[in-house]
């Protein structure tokens, strides 16, 4: 008489139990200020390094394991220590343009 009670309290915590795992808090890591979080889409409005005026997923300065990616493509400044493609030195010119926030 009393078994259908106890398979409904059962599943319930069972279900319970499920849903707090999922639920469990990120380990939300703060950003570092002038810097994107590494969370961050690359090629968005998020992603930029302020300090060096590029997308944050693509400074070499920040990030210098990058730079090998841009040497084996040929995009290099050996000069500057810069991808030559983020290059102002030898490009006065070169305008790299923060991509506009999305909505
Ligand atoms: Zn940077
Ligand atoms: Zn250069």
């Amino acid at each position: 008489m009393f078994r259908p009670v106890i398979w409904a309290f059962l599943f319930l915590a069972i279900g319970c139990s499920k849903e707090s795992a999922s639920g469990a808090a990120p380990s939300a890591e703060p950003a570092k200020a002038g810097h994107a979080a590494a969370t961050v889409k690359p090629g968005s409005h998020e992603d930029w390094c302020e300090e060096h005026q590029v997308p944050e997923s693509q400074c070499t300065q920040c990030n210098p394991s990058l730079a090998a990616a841009f040497k084996a493509t040929g995009d290099w400044c050996n000069e500057h220590g810069l991808p030559e493609s983020q290059c102002k030195k030898c490009k006065p010119d070169l305008k790299i343009v923060r991509p506009p926030k999305a909505n």
